[in-house]
Order: structure tokens, then C-alpha cells, then sequence
């Protein structure tokens, strides 16, 4: 019998638990005690977390059921928290792909990426060179606002990983403009910051990749603007030489 200390050094039997102990699947586990803060360590042959959460691997899925897919995801904590899911929004065949960081509190409530001020700067840059949201695929390194639009935990920029790959696939972009330091770190794989990553171009499996500045780092800073659009000169090139 199991049996705890009681004040006075006693040993008492252990009554029923007056709380109802639920047991959640592994994954849910998982998820609640790393909104608690505590590290989950894993063997190093544990299964595929993936697969162990019972998530469909987006790997050969089309548009719809991609869609789907990252509509139901529960492979990290921020699912626990989201209204809803960003897949991103656009042209799914489109030249252009413009990768930002994860969605804030306005694109939380509405679904949709770079909806506030930020938003409004990337639209601006998007017209600068002809383009328009719909002409554009726009998409984010995590499909879910991480609380207090905190940066994106490698964890969670690894789960959503393989959505944004899928979508590469699929959009097959002539060009693939990363904006701001998380966007252009993660898919680069380093810790460079933006003033090291741009003004050149970079290769994404065969396609060709330019970093610029954050919209949001633009509002904030607008004598770097010169330098964003040089970039998007850059792009534009690409994409006109990979064209011709
Ligand atoms: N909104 C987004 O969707 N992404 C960002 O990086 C910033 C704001």
C-alpha cells in the first residue's frame, strides 16, 4: 500500500485523491508542461513526436489538406493557446513568397498574416515593386502567435517546419523574400543578424532567397527604408533573370 508522513512522522495510508487525476494523451502531456516551463526530455530513440501525436505528416498532402492539417495542429504548446491558426494568405502560385515571423494578437483573431501596421508597411513595399497581397504568397515561420508575441521557441519553429516546406513545394516561388531577423535566421539556419544576411542572394533548395528588414523594423526606423528597397531591387532581379 502506498502510504505518505503524516505532521506528527506518522505513516498513514494513502485515501483516494479527492481531485479526479485525468490522464491525457502523451502529447497533451507534452504540451501543458512546456506552457509550464519545464523541459521535456526525450530518449534519444523516442518515436517521432510527430507521429506519436497522432499528426498527419504534411509531406505529399495538396492545398486543401494542407490547410486542413495546419487547422488541426496540435504538435507544439502554442495550440493550446491560439484562436486560430495563420496558414497564410495569397496567390498559392504565386513567384513571390514572403516569409515573416508569427502571427501577432490581430492576426491571432483573424487568421490572416500581417493584418496590423506591419501589414500596411509590407503592402507598401509589395506595391513599390507591382505587387499586391494577392498577387503574393505570404506566410510566416509559425502558423501560431506565441503569447506575448514572444520570439518563436526553436521547438516550435521545428514542428512548423514542414508546413512552410509543403508550401514551398507547392507554391514553387521564383523568389523567397525573408523579412526580419527570425524569418531570414530560421530558414537560413544562423545566427547572423539581418545586416549580414542581406544585400545578396541566398539559395533555399534552388530557389533563390534575399532578406530585408522587417516592415515593423521599418516603421520603427524609417531611415533604413533605402536599404529594403534595394533589396527588393535585388529580388526583383532574381526573379527577372530566373524568368528570362
Ligand atoms: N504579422 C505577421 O503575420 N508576421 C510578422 O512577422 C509580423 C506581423
Amino acid at each position: 500500500m502506498v502510504r505518505f508522513r503524516t505532521h506528527s512522522g506518522k505513516l498513514a495510508p494513502l485515501r483516494a485523491h479527492p481531485v479526479p487525476i485525468m490522464i491525457h494523451p502523451e502529447h497533451q502531456r507534452r504540451a501543458y508542461l512546456q506552457a509550464m516551463g519545464i523541459d521535456v526530455w526525450m530518449p534519444r530513440d523516442a518515436t517521432d513526436p510527430v507521429e506519436e501525436a497522432g499528426q498527419v505528416r504534411s509531406e505529399g498532402l495538396d492545398w486543401p489538406e494542407l490547410r486542413d492539417c495546419v487547422a488541426n495542429c496540435t504538435r507544439c504548446e502554442l495550440s493550446a493557446s491560439r484562436t486560430n491558426t495563420v496558414f497564410g494568405v495569397g496567390n498559392p502560385e504565386a513567384d513571390w513568397l514572403i516569409i515573416g515571423e508569427a502571427p501577432g494578437a490581430e492576426e491571432d483573431r483573424r487568421g490572416e498574416p500581417f493584418v496590423g501596421r506591419a501589414g500596411q508597411q509590407l503592402d507598401q513595399m509589395l506595391f513599390a515593386i507591382g505587387q499586391s497581397r494577392q498577387d503574393v504568397f505570404i506566410a510566416n515561420i509559425l502558423k501560431c502567435r506565441p503569447p506575448d508575441n514572444r520570439d518563436p521557441k526553436p521547438s516550435e519553429a521545428a514542428a512548423c517546419r514542414e508546413y512552410l516546406e509543403r508550401q514551398i513545394e507547392l507554391i514553387r516561388p521564383k523568389i523567397i523574400l525573408a523579412v526580419g531577423k527570425i524569418a531570414a535566421q530560421n530558414l537560413l539556419g544562423t545566427d547572423d543578424p539581418v545586416g549580414r544576411m542581406r544585400g545578396r542572394p541566398h539559395d533555399l533548395g534552388g530557389i533563390p532567397l534575399v532578406v530585408t528588414y522587417h516592415p515593423a523594423y521599418l516603421l520603427r526606423s524609417p531611415s533604413q527604408k533605402h536599404k529594403s528597397w534595394s533589396d527588393l531591387c535585388l529580388a526583383a532581379r532574381l526573379v527577372a533573370e530566373g524568368s528570362a
